[in-house]
């Protein structure tokens, strides 16, 4: 499996070049207990030479697995960037590697804390704990009674009694 995404600018045509295909997932270098690519990079792209300058659009995925941060269970997380668009210099090369470009993409899309439910399924800690849930907003001392609830009764009594 190839193993960059190149662009040939040579007898580039001038309605634009069309690619796809897909590029080995060791391109993204992620490789470990937390996330790890489990598929190759698909890509379908549309490529537009103007004069210098390459302009590449189209769509691309790839699949990680990824690890909860919470109950630690592995799930299959696939990263598809919207609206990809990407610009280069291309003045006096006969071949564009976009991989770095496209790497990038879908690295800034892998959640830096995966949960399960980014993936549409029920974190198991929230079943068998119930309501502990990490990223539930702290709500600390909502429950402590308002200083405004009792000045209705310490007004009462300061009423003169007399
Ligand atoms: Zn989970």
């Amino acid at each position: 499996m190839q193993t960059r995404v190149l662009i040939p600018l040579e007898e580039f045509p001038e309605e634009g070049l069309r690619l796809c295909g897909e590029a080995d997932g060791a391109l993204f270098g992620v490789d470990d207990t937390g996330a790890r690519s489990v598929s190759p990079l698909y890509y379908e792209l549309e490529a537009q030479l103007y004069e210098t300058e390459l302009v590449v659009r189209g769509s691309i995925s790839a699949t990680f697995r990824l690890r909860c941060d919470r109950c630690l269970c592995e799930f299959d997380y696939t990263v598809e960037p919207d609206e990809l668009t990407i610009s280069c210099d291309v003045k006096g090369k006969a071949v564009v590697d976009i991989t770095e470009e496209l790497r990038e993409e879908v690295l800034l899309e892998l959640p830096g804390y995966p949960k399960c439910e980014i993936s549409g399924l029920e974190c198991k800690i929230n079943d068998t704990i119930g309501d502990f849930r990490l990223d539930k907003d702290p709500q600390m001392g909502v429950e402590c009674p308002a200083p405004s609830g009792q000045s209705v009764w310490d007004a009462l009594d300061q009423l003169p009694s007399k």
